[in-house]
């Protein structure tokens, strides 16, 4: 996509991430390093090195805050091409607009439990939307290399969890993912479907993205 294009992305990753946004800078060393070394000690969220998917989300997060501190550089193989907006990243990693979010999403719930007599129960759902993100991370890292089928014998355990690869928008593809890492389309056999690659289409029917050939 062009710099311009791009900031509009960059703007409404943190629009729907909101509480639980990744600086992309940060996120995208660790989906390097995650390809590079995946399965190995040195990937960031493998669930082979934890006995349960806190432990192995507990040392994401620390990556992930020590890129973002400076505590740790990134290596260089990883570091080029980096979407930087510091700006954007500064306002969205701060606190009082975290808690904002978190604010504008129990609001939400409470309009509709006293305004339209809901039941209090959604309320259930709430620390899931206060962390979607980590959530979503702790889903697709467990699962994606643990539960599932393998359609390439990759180095790595990438396998490919269904249903779930349909629900989380083609995501738990990870075996295909691996095997096929510059692919826009998780999907690679017929009865697969990544929900996310017509999305990816219509955008670039439209001009706002340019797809290359994998
Ligand atoms: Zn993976």
């Amino acid at each position: 996509m062009g710099p311009r294009t791009e900031k509009v992305f960059y703007f409404l990753t943190w629009f729907f991430q909101g509480s639980s946004f990744l600086i992309p800078r940060a996120y995208a060393v660790m989906h390097r390093m995650h390809h590079e070394y995946s399965d190995t000690e040195k990937d960031p969220h493998s669930p082979h090195f934890f006995k349960d998917v806190f432990g192995m989300m507990w040392h994401t997060k620390k990556i992930y805050f020590d890129f973002v501190s400076g505590e740790r550089t990134p290596e260089s193989q990883f570091s080029g091409d980096l979407p930087v907006w510091d700006k954007m990243d500064k306002f969205g990693d701060s606190r009082w607009v975290r808690l904002a979010w978190g604010a504008i999403y129990t609001l939400f719930y409470l309009y509709f439990i006293f305004v339209k007599d809901a039941s209090v129960f959604w309320l259930l759902l709430l620390p899931i939307h206060y962390l979607m993100g980590p959530v979503q991370g702790a889903a697709v890292n467990w699962m994606g290399h643990k539960y599932g089928y393998r359609n390439y014998n990759s180095k790595d355990d990438s396998r490919n969890t269904e249903p779930f690869g349909i629900i989380l928008m083609g995501e738990l593809f990870q075996n295909n993912h691996h095997e096929h890492p510059m692919s826009a389309n998780f999907a690679q056999k017929w009865w697969e479907f990544d929900l996310t690659y017509p999305v990816l289409k219509m955008l670039s029917w439209l001009h706002i993205i340019k797809l290359k050939k994998a």
